[in-house]
Protein backbone atom coordinates (compact mmCIF):
# COMPACT_ATOMS: atom_id res chain seq x y z
CA UNK A 1 0.00 0.00 0.00
CA UNK A 2 1.13 3.60 -0.85
CA UNK A 3 1.86 5.97 2.07
CA UNK A 4 -0.47 8.38 0.19
CA UNK A 5 -0.99 12.21 2.39
CA UNK A 6 -4.91 11.18 1.97
CA UNK A 7 -4.73 8.20 3.93
CA UNK A 8 -3.39 9.59 6.77
CA UNK A 9 -5.55 12.65 6.61
CA UNK A 10 -7.88 10.58 7.79
CA UNK A 11 -6.29 9.02 10.96
CA UNK A 12 -7.10 11.87 14.16
CA UNK A 13 -3.24 11.53 14.98
CA UNK A 14 -1.48 12.77 12.03
CA UNK A 15 -4.18 15.45 12.23
CA UNK A 16 -2.59 16.24 15.51
CA UNK A 17 0.79 16.03 14.49
CA UNK A 18 0.01 18.00 11.16
CA UNK A 19 -0.92 20.62 13.30
CA UNK A 20 2.12 20.38 15.46
CA UNK A 21 4.74 20.54 12.05
CA UNK A 22 2.62 23.50 11.66
CA UNK A 23 3.23 24.86 14.67
CA UNK A 24 7.23 24.50 14.28
CA UNK A 25 7.37 25.63 10.89
CA UNK A 26 7.80 28.83 10.02
CA UNK A 27 6.19 29.33 6.45
CA UNK A 28 4.72 27.40 4.26
CA UNK A 29 7.86 25.41 3.63
CA UNK A 30 5.50 22.31 5.15
CA UNK A 31 5.06 19.58 2.38
CA UNK A 32 3.76 16.25 2.41
CA UNK A 33 6.75 14.85 1.65
CA UNK A 34 8.37 15.69 4.85
CA UNK A 35 5.23 13.79 6.68
CA UNK A 36 5.98 10.86 4.42
CA UNK A 37 9.02 10.68 5.35
CA UNK A 38 8.51 10.31 9.17
CA UNK A 39 8.40 7.15 10.36
CA UNK A 40 6.71 8.49 13.70
CA UNK A 41 3.79 10.07 12.62
CA UNK A 42 1.33 8.16 13.55
CA UNK A 43 1.66 8.27 17.34
CA UNK A 44 -0.43 9.16 19.67
CA UNK A 45 1.45 11.96 21.31
CA UNK A 46 0.03 14.69 24.09
CA UNK A 47 0.73 17.82 22.79
CA UNK A 48 3.50 19.21 21.77
CA UNK A 49 2.78 23.06 22.97
CA UNK A 50 4.74 22.40 26.12
CA UNK A 51 7.50 21.97 23.79
CA UNK A 52 6.57 24.43 21.66
CA UNK A 53 6.76 27.11 24.20
CA UNK A 54 10.15 25.78 25.96
CA UNK A 55 11.55 26.13 22.61
CA UNK A 56 10.85 29.75 21.56
CA UNK A 57 12.09 30.77 25.22
CA UNK A 58 14.88 29.29 24.84
CA UNK A 59 17.08 27.19 27.37
CA UNK A 60 16.13 26.86 31.07
CA UNK A 61 16.97 26.06 34.21
CA UNK A 62 17.13 22.90 36.06
CA UNK A 63 14.86 23.40 39.39
CA UNK A 64 17.19 20.59 41.09
CA UNK A 65 20.95 21.61 40.13
CA UNK A 66 20.54 25.27 38.52
CA UNK A 67 22.14 24.11 35.78
CA UNK A 68 21.00 25.87 32.28
CA UNK A 69 19.23 23.48 29.87
CA UNK A 70 17.16 22.57 26.74
CA UNK A 71 13.63 21.01 28.23
CA UNK A 72 14.87 18.65 30.73
CA UNK A 73 18.04 18.16 33.01
CA UNK A 74 20.01 14.90 31.68
CA UNK A 75 21.82 14.76 35.03
CA UNK A 76 18.62 14.93 37.81
CA UNK A 77 15.86 13.50 35.15
CA UNK A 78 13.72 15.88 35.42
CA UNK A 79 11.96 18.87 33.18
CA UNK A 80 13.10 22.39 33.73
CA UNK A 81 11.32 24.80 35.21
CA UNK A 82 9.43 25.61 31.94
CA UNK A 83 8.20 22.27 30.96
CA UNK A 84 6.11 21.39 34.41
CA UNK A 85 5.93 18.38 34.86
CA UNK A 86 1.85 18.13 35.02
CA UNK A 87 2.06 19.18 31.17
CA UNK A 88 4.20 16.50 30.09
CA UNK A 89 2.47 12.91 29.53
CA UNK A 90 3.31 10.33 32.22
CA UNK A 91 2.84 6.73 30.65
CA UNK A 92 2.06 3.52 33.09
CA UNK A 93 4.41 0.61 31.93
CA UNK A 94 3.59 -3.06 32.34
CA UNK A 95 6.85 -4.12 33.68
CA UNK A 96 9.72 -2.03 35.26
CA UNK A 97 13.02 -0.84 33.80
CA UNK A 98 16.08 -0.67 35.09
CA UNK A 99 18.35 0.92 32.81
CA UNK A 100 22.17 0.43 32.72
CA UNK A 101 24.18 3.34 31.83
CA UNK A 102 27.79 3.43 30.93
CA UNK A 103 29.40 6.27 33.35
CA UNK A 104 31.47 7.29 30.00
CA UNK A 105 28.65 7.71 28.04
CA UNK A 106 27.99 11.38 27.59
CA UNK A 107 24.36 12.19 29.44
CA UNK A 108 23.25 15.09 27.08
CA UNK A 109 23.05 12.48 23.81
CA UNK A 110 21.69 9.31 25.50
CA UNK A 111 18.20 8.97 25.12
CA UNK A 112 17.63 7.34 28.49
CA UNK A 113 16.52 9.92 30.71
CA UNK A 114 13.51 10.22 28.57
CA UNK A 115 12.41 7.09 29.47
CA UNK A 116 12.49 8.38 33.44
CA UNK A 117 11.30 12.00 32.54
CA UNK A 118 7.97 9.82 30.87
CA UNK A 119 7.48 6.54 33.44
CA UNK A 120 9.05 8.30 36.42
CA UNK A 121 7.18 5.29 38.67
CA UNK A 122 8.61 2.33 36.35
CA UNK A 123 12.22 3.23 35.54
CA UNK A 124 14.92 3.63 37.10
CA UNK A 125 18.48 4.31 35.80
CA UNK A 126 21.91 3.13 37.69
CA UNK A 127 25.63 4.31 36.30
CA UNK A 128 28.13 1.16 35.74
CA UNK A 129 29.08 -0.19 38.21
CA UNK A 130 26.69 0.55 40.50
CA UNK A 131 23.88 -2.07 39.82
CA UNK A 132 21.85 -3.91 41.31
CA UNK A 133 22.49 -7.69 42.42
CA UNK A 134 19.59 -9.41 40.45
CA UNK A 135 20.38 -12.80 41.69
CA UNK A 136 17.04 -13.80 43.62
CA UNK A 137 14.81 -12.48 41.64
CA UNK A 138 16.85 -13.92 38.49
CA UNK A 139 13.70 -15.96 36.79
CA UNK A 140 11.40 -12.70 36.64
CA UNK A 141 14.12 -10.38 35.10
CA UNK A 142 15.41 -10.38 31.40
CA UNK A 143 18.11 -8.63 29.33
CA UNK A 144 17.72 -6.67 26.36
CA UNK A 145 20.88 -8.15 24.12
CA UNK A 146 21.41 -9.79 20.91
CA UNK A 147 23.26 -12.49 22.50
CA UNK A 148 23.83 -16.22 21.10
CA UNK A 149 21.61 -17.75 23.63
CA UNK A 150 18.81 -14.45 22.91
CA UNK A 151 15.36 -15.06 22.43
CA UNK A 152 12.44 -13.15 21.26
CA UNK A 153 9.49 -11.01 22.65
CA UNK A 154 7.05 -13.84 21.36
CA UNK A 155 8.87 -16.62 22.92
CA UNK A 156 9.01 -15.22 26.58
CA UNK A 157 5.81 -17.08 27.29
CA UNK A 158 7.25 -20.39 26.38
CA UNK A 159 10.93 -19.64 28.19
CA UNK A 160 8.80 -18.67 31.28
CA UNK A 161 6.46 -21.79 31.28
CA UNK A 162 9.47 -23.93 30.89
CA UNK A 163 11.11 -22.19 33.94
CA UNK A 164 8.05 -23.11 36.27
CA UNK A 165 7.75 -26.56 34.94
CA UNK A 166 11.96 -26.97 35.82
CA UNK A 167 10.99 -25.49 39.06
CA UNK A 168 8.23 -27.54 39.68
CA UNK A 169 10.13 -30.71 39.07
CA UNK A 170 12.82 -29.79 40.49
CA UNK A 171 11.15 -29.44 43.83
CA UNK A 172 9.26 -32.41 43.44
CA UNK A 173 9.63 -36.28 42.78
CA UNK A 174 6.91 -37.00 41.14
CA UNK A 175 7.84 -37.25 37.37
CA UNK A 176 4.22 -36.66 36.26
CA UNK A 177 3.63 -32.70 37.86
CA UNK A 178 5.43 -31.23 34.83
CA UNK A 179 2.56 -32.95 33.14
CA UNK A 180 -0.18 -29.47 33.72
CA UNK A 181 1.79 -27.11 33.01
CA UNK A 182 2.40 -29.09 29.39
CA UNK A 183 -1.50 -28.64 29.49
CA UNK A 184 -2.05 -25.62 29.81
CA UNK A 185 0.30 -24.35 27.43
CA UNK A 186 -1.28 -26.20 24.79
CA UNK A 187 -4.38 -24.11 25.52
CA UNK A 188 -3.55 -21.34 25.44
CA UNK A 189 -1.68 -21.55 22.39
CA UNK A 190 -4.90 -22.42 20.88
CA UNK A 191 -6.64 -19.74 22.30
CA UNK A 192 -4.43 -17.30 21.38
CA UNK A 193 -4.88 -18.45 17.51
CA UNK A 194 -8.67 -18.47 17.79
CA UNK A 195 -8.79 -14.51 19.67
CA UNK A 196 -6.02 -12.72 19.34
CA UNK A 197 -8.11 -9.89 21.25
CA UNK A 198 -8.69 -12.19 23.79
CA UNK A 199 -7.05 -11.75 27.12
CA UNK A 200 -6.02 -14.74 28.89
CA UNK A 201 -7.45 -15.36 32.21
CA UNK A 202 -5.16 -18.35 32.70
CA UNK A 203 -2.16 -16.24 32.18
CA UNK A 204 -0.04 -17.22 35.56
CA UNK A 205 1.65 -14.67 37.51
CA UNK A 206 5.02 -16.69 36.71
CA UNK A 207 4.72 -16.27 32.73
CA UNK A 208 5.13 -12.89 32.97
CA UNK A 209 7.98 -10.38 33.51
CA UNK A 210 8.41 -7.82 36.24
CA UNK A 211 11.64 -6.30 35.20
CA UNK A 212 13.39 -5.63 32.07
CA UNK A 213 17.19 -4.37 31.91
CA UNK A 214 18.47 -1.83 29.27
CA UNK A 215 21.82 -1.28 28.77
CA UNK A 216 22.59 2.46 27.59
CA UNK A 217 25.89 2.65 25.82
CA UNK A 218 27.69 2.42 22.55
CA UNK A 219 28.77 -0.51 21.76
CA UNK A 220 32.30 -1.47 22.74
CA UNK A 221 30.78 -0.25 26.26
CA UNK A 222 28.19 -2.72 26.03
CA UNK A 223 30.16 -5.74 25.52
CA UNK A 224 31.97 -4.47 29.00
CA UNK A 225 28.79 -4.34 31.15
CA UNK A 226 27.30 -7.33 29.51
CA UNK A 227 30.36 -9.72 30.77
CA UNK A 228 29.82 -8.75 34.30
CA UNK A 229 28.86 -11.33 36.39
CA UNK A 230 25.45 -9.91 38.33
CA UNK A 231 23.97 -9.60 34.61
CA UNK A 232 25.22 -13.58 33.66
CA UNK A 233 22.21 -16.25 33.53
CA UNK A 234 19.62 -13.51 33.09
CA UNK A 235 17.26 -14.29 30.05
CA UNK A 236 18.72 -12.77 27.07
CA UNK A 237 15.80 -11.15 24.50
CA UNK A 238 16.44 -9.83 20.87
CA UNK A 239 14.52 -7.39 19.58
CA UNK A 240 12.66 -7.56 16.20
CA UNK A 241 14.68 -5.87 13.49
CA UNK A 242 13.79 -2.13 13.19
CA UNK A 243 15.33 1.59 11.77
CA UNK A 244 16.57 3.75 14.00
CA UNK A 245 15.21 7.34 13.18
CA UNK A 246 17.67 8.79 16.25
CA UNK A 247 19.99 11.96 14.59
CA UNK A 248 22.83 10.92 16.63
CA UNK A 249 22.98 8.04 14.69
CA UNK A 250 26.29 5.55 16.15
CA UNK A 251 28.91 6.49 13.38
CA UNK A 252 29.73 2.83 11.40
CA UNK A 253 26.99 1.10 13.38
CA UNK A 254 24.14 -0.05 10.82
CA UNK A 255 20.84 1.89 11.04
CA UNK A 256 18.83 -0.74 13.03
CA UNK A 257 21.06 -0.04 16.45
CA UNK A 258 18.18 1.50 18.07
CA UNK A 259 18.51 4.63 20.52
CA UNK A 260 17.47 3.62 24.05
CA UNK A 261 14.40 5.11 23.88
CA UNK A 262 13.35 3.26 20.63
CA UNK A 263 14.57 0.09 21.82
CA UNK A 264 12.36 0.37 24.98
CA UNK A 265 9.59 1.26 22.80
CA UNK A 266 9.42 -1.05 20.35
CA UNK A 267 10.05 -3.98 23.37
CA UNK A 268 6.89 -2.77 25.34
CA UNK A 269 4.49 -2.32 21.46
CA UNK A 270 5.66 -6.10 21.10
CA UNK A 271 5.55 -7.28 24.62
CA UNK A 272 2.12 -5.77 24.92
CA UNK A 273 0.77 -8.36 22.08
CA UNK A 274 2.70 -11.06 22.36
CA UNK A 275 2.67 -11.73 25.80
CA UNK A 276 0.18 -10.31 27.47
CA UNK A 277 -1.97 -10.63 24.50
CA UNK A 278 -3.61 -7.38 24.27
CA UNK A 279 -4.24 -5.18 21.24
CA UNK A 280 -2.20 -2.26 21.02
CA UNK A 281 -3.64 0.97 21.07
CA UNK A 282 -1.10 3.48 21.05
CA UNK A 283 -0.80 3.15 25.32
CA UNK A 284 3.07 3.73 25.01
CA UNK A 285 3.21 6.08 21.90
CA UNK A 286 4.17 8.82 25.02
CA UNK A 287 7.70 7.40 25.42
CA UNK A 288 8.47 9.01 22.29
CA UNK A 289 7.24 12.52 23.22
CA UNK A 290 10.33 14.51 23.52
CA UNK A 291 11.95 11.55 20.79
CA UNK A 292 9.35 12.37 18.21
CA UNK A 293 9.59 15.91 18.80
CA UNK A 294 13.49 16.27 18.88
CA UNK A 295 13.68 14.12 15.48
CA UNK A 296 11.09 16.85 13.83
CA UNK A 297 12.89 19.82 14.76
CA UNK A 298 16.38 18.48 13.46
CA UNK A 299 14.52 17.17 10.45
CA UNK A 300 12.82 20.59 9.85
CA UNK A 301 16.12 22.13 10.59
CA UNK A 302 18.08 19.68 7.80
CA UNK A 303 15.75 20.08 5.58
CA UNK A 304 15.14 24.12 6.03
CA UNK A 305 19.08 24.06 5.28
CA UNK A 306 18.70 22.50 1.96
CA UNK A 307 20.88 19.56 3.47
CA UNK A 308 17.79 17.12 2.54
ZN1 LIG B 1 19.86 19.23 37.07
Amino acid sequence: MSLNSSTFLNQESHQKLKRNFECLKNSQQQTTSSLQDNPLQNLQLASWEVLEKAQKSGRSKCPRCGSSRMFYCYSCYVPVETVPTKEIPVVKLPLKIDIIKHPNETDGKSTAVHAKLLAPEDVTIYTYPCIPDYEEKRHEIALIFPGSNSISVKDIILHLEKNVEKNVSCGNDDDSSAEPFLKKAKIETKEDRNLSEYKSNSRSEDTVLKKVIFIDSTWNQTNKIITDERLQGLLQIELKTRKTCFWRHQKGKPDTYLSTIEAIYYFLVDYHQEVLKESYKGQYDNLLFFFSFMYTLIKNAKNSAGKE
